[in-house]
């Protein structure tokens, strides 16, 4: 059943990382969107692509991009599975997750959602409840607004900001 709600869905759907990224940094989103895509180089996601390709390699169905949007790592029958390095952005991972389930349900395509964490050698199910599809619908307007802002959102300092991949960016200034 396509979710009974009050937000136009198509004019505010956007990729799966950016909806990550919402969670991890607001200035990151925007940063990312204008084009500075330094994530591409970082070992951290190039390692999560290997463990992804190597955890699960009898799998026949993985990678799923659909609508040049959203790219399920592996989908199976009853459920769709993201494969994580680490759960340190765990609360990011969990609503991306959740964007692709209610992506889906817009599909009119019903599963359960699961993260797979192979170093840790755990996992977590993450079911789209009523209440997870309007935390999705709020973060799809904060989006948005970020989108639309004409400068990027001020620092905030994180205990991740050293690892992130705009960290040079971000405070380049503040080593001088
Ligand atoms: S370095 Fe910190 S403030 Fe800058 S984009 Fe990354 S997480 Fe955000």
């Amino acid at each position: 059943m396509i979710p009974d709600t009050d937000i136009d869905f198509q004019s505010l759907k956007t990729t799966g990382i950016k909806v990550n990224y919402l969670y991890v940094c607001e200035r990151k989103l925007w940063l990312f969107d204008r084009g500075i895509q330094m994530e591409s180089k970082s070992d951290k996601v190039l390692m999560g692509k290997l463990l992804g390709e190597s955890s699960y390699p009898r799998e026949d169905k993985r990678e799923v991009l659909i609508d040049n949007l959203i790219n399920i790592d592996i989908v199976g029958d009853d459920e769709i599975r993201e494969v994580k390095y680490s759960n340190r952005m765990h609360h990011a991972d969990r609503i991306q997750l959740l964007y692709y389930l209610y992506y889906l349900k817009h599909l009119g395509i019903e599963k359960r959602g699961v993260i797979n964490y192979p170093k840790m050698r755990k996992r977590e199910d993450i079911i789209l409840t009523s209440e997870a599809e309007k935390e999705v619908e709020s973060a799809l307007i904060r989006v948005q607004e970020i989108l639309r802002m004409d400068k990027p959102p001020q620092i905030q300092k994180k205990p991740y900001c050293t690892k992130c991949a705009y960290y040079e960016f971000c405070f380049v200034g503040e080593k001088t």
